[in-house]
C-alpha cells in the first residue's frame, strides 16, 4: 500500500552566508540563517518522508539544540532518512520539490539537485522532480526576506521475498 506525505520549510535569508539548494552551493550575495547548512528543499524532503511513514519531524530527529547538526550538510540528515525508511520496511517511489525564491534564479541548479538529491535517497534520477518558482515579489520571498520549499513524497512497503514467490 503506498504512503503519502508531505513537507514544508522556510529559511530566512542574511548577507554573506553561503547559499545551499537540494545540495548545490549556489553563488549568491545571501544565504539561509540555519543550525544546518540551511538547505530549504532538502529540509522539505525530509519532512515529507518522515510524514509518509508517520515518523515525526526533522526537529524530532536532528534537534537544533543537537551540537552534531551545525553546519551539517542536509544531504546527510537525508541519507538518514532514507535509511530509517528503509528500516521500517518502506522505499521511495517519487518526490516532487517545489522551491519559492526570487533570487537567484534556481533554474540552471535544478538538474544538479535532482542527482544529488536521488544519489542521497538511493532512487533513480526520474523519481526526483524539483521546481522552482519565484511568488512574483510578494511576501517574504518576494522580498528575498527568505526562501520556502514543499515537498511530496510517494512511499511503498517493500513486497517481502516470501510474498513474491
Ligand atoms: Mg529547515
Amino acid at each position: 500500500m503506498p504512503r503519502i506525505g508531505h513537507g514544508y520549510d522556510v529559511h530566512a535569508l542574511d548577507e554573506g552566508l553561503p547559499l545551499v539548494l537540494g545540495g548545490v552551493r549556489i553563488p549568491h550575495r545571501k544565504g539561509c540563517v540555519a543550525h544546518s547548512d540551511g538547505d530549504v528543499p532538502v529540509h522539505a524532503l525530509c519532512d515529507a518522508l518522515l510524514g509518509a511513514v508517520a515518523l515525526g519531524d526533522i526537529g524530532v530527529h536532528f534537534p537544533d539544540s543537537d551540537p552534531r547538526y551545525r553546519g551539517i550538510d542536509s544531504l546527510e540528515l537525508l541519507r538518514h532518512v532514507a535509511g530509517l525508511l528503509g528500516r521500517e520496511g518502506y522505499s521511495v517511489c517519487n518526490v516532487d520539490l517545489t522551491i519559492a525564491a526570487e533570487q537567484p534564479r534556481i533554474g540552471p541548479y535544478v538538474d544538479l539537485m535532482r542527482e544529488r538529491i536521488a544519489s542521497a535517497l538511493g532512487v533513480g534520477v526520474g523519481e526526483v522532480s524539483v521546481k522552482a518558482t519565484t511568488t512574483e515579489r510578494l511576501g517574504f520571498v518576494g522580498r528575498e526576506e527568505g526562501i520556502a520549499a514543499w515537498a511530496v513524497a510517494l512511499v511503498e512497503r517493500q513486497t517481502p521475498v516470501a510474498e513474491k514467490i
